[in-house]
């Protein structure tokens, strides 16, 4: 076959149980998300590109490797979104929402980041999104966290993942801290891989999110922020602790989470789990106060989490079973106008239902074997002529003659 039609790497066509399992993640932590009150918005899947280079960081991997950025005909710079958060901050602002703080705003769709394709991890993926957009009350982060556990509970995944939290602290705590980092990094320098030498000078702090196995070595004896914290950044750490006990979601810290993006302070998390190699964070997410401004809004405060629609779909168990359908099985032309009626009646009362569009009894009969109908609604000349139907359970061969207008309510 001609490459042409193949997909392009890293990208999948969703058909059968895979589009099945996406659905259901997908209309899950929208249904959890509007219990937690959040209410869903729809960005465009491009932006002008400064949305994303101004406020993911210039060192984050995301800018410098990841994006699908191209020039429109027009001459205009556009970016396919690597992530969520930064279209919704442009959203906010372009429609005037920072008049009316806080948002709780959910949203789901494909993000694009140009990566080595392997097992969970694509070039085009899908994210579920949770942002409160402002306020700085550390309640609002530990509200999103419960929402995103929450969600993975409602998956029946929970018991796959564990919550790491960490802080990164406010502008001054990490300021202290980065100058830490880069006392003991350039110590190290010999052993750091050429990407996090290339950190060091921009972004150290950015070292501790390397994958790569000599970096991570080093890292595990690194300076952790926690002495370098100020009061102010300590006591909200604590805070956002206590509400997370009081919405009774259980954590672990790790004060080696700082997350991809650039655009974090204080609060930053992740869900992980062991069940999907190297591929281990499902959800993650953290508090964002500068964002907002670099877009051009008024300083707005703001928390939020994305988790990956895919990896969370690979660490699903069991698909709760779609209901099987009912086929209609008209005998002859003559009836399928009538049979016709009772498939419509079936579909306006909740019932799966379908017929064959042609084709003789044994056709369309083992066209409903071959659906996995429950039962099938035989309709003949002789029946119609007595108002009846003879109703087949499929499962047990059993059959019975139905009154027409009770059909739908045996099958029901
Ligand atoms: P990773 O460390 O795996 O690269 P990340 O820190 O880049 O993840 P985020 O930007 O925080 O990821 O995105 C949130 C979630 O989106 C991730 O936890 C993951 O579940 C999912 N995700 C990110 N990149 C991809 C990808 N290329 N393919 C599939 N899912 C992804
Ligand atoms: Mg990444």
């Amino acid at each position: 076959m001609a490459s042409e039609l193949q997909p392009p790497r890293g990208t999948h066509d969703l058909i059968g149980e895979d589009q099945r399992r996406h659905t259901h993640v997908v209309e899950t932590a929208r249904r959890i998300a509007g219990l937690y009150g959040f209410n869903e918005w729809t960005t465009p899947v491009f932006e002008d590109t400064r949305v994303f280079s101004r406020t993911l960081g210039e060192t984050s991997d995301v800018v410098t490797k990841e994006m699908y950025s191209f020039t429109d005909r027009g001459g205009d710079p556009i970016t396919l979104r690597p992530e969520a958060t930064a279209g919704i901050c442009r959203a906010l602002v372009s429609n005037g929402l920072t008049q009316s703080l806080p948002q709780k705003v959910f949203m789901a769709g494909p993000m694009f980041r140009y990566e080595r394709p392997q097992k969970g991890r694509y070039r085009q993926f899908h994210q579920i999104d949770v942002e409160v957009l402002g306020t700085a009350d550390p309640a609002a982060d530990a509200e999103v966290i419960a929402c995103g556990w929450a969600i993975l509970r409602a998956l029946g995944v929970d018991g796959e993942t564990v919550l790491e939290i960490n802080t990164l602290g406010d502008t001054e705590s990490r300021a202290a801290y980065r100058s830490a980092l880069v006392g003991y990094f350039t110590q190290h320098r010999a052993a750091l891989s050429t990407d996090s030498l290339e950190r060091l000078e921009r972004n150290p702090l950015r070292i501790l999110d390397s994958k790569d196995e000599g970096d991570r070595r080093l890292i595990a004896n690194a300076p952790v922020i926690v002495g370098h914290l100020t009061d102010e950044a300590a006591a909200f750490y604590a805070s956002v602790r206590t509400w997370l006990d009081r919405f009774g979601v259980p954590y672990r810290e790790n004060p080696r989470i700082v997350r991809g993006l650039d655009y974090y302070g204080h609060t930053a998390f992740e869900f992980v789990t062991s069940k999907l190699g190297a591929q281990g964070t499902v959800m993650g997410g953290g508090r964002y106060d500068g964002l907002v401004q670099e877009m051009g809004g008024p300083p707005t405060p703001a928390v939020g989490l994305a988790a990956g629609i895919e990896r969370l779909a690979m660490l699903m168990e069991d698909l709760p079973h779609m209901a099987a359908p009912v086929a209609v099985v008209p005998i002859g032309e003559a009836v399928e106008g009538a049979a016709v009626e009772i498939l419509q009646s079936l579909r306006s009362a909740g019932v799966r239902a379908e017929m064959a569009y042609r084709g003789n009894v044994r056709r369309r009969m083992e066209r409903a074997n071959r659906i996995g109908a429950r039962a099938a609604v035989i309709l003949g000349p002789d029946d119609l002529a007595q108002g009846v139907a003879q109703v087949k359970h499929l499962a047990t061969g059993v059959q019975e003659a139905v009154p027409i207008g009770e059909v739908v309510g045996r099958l029901r």
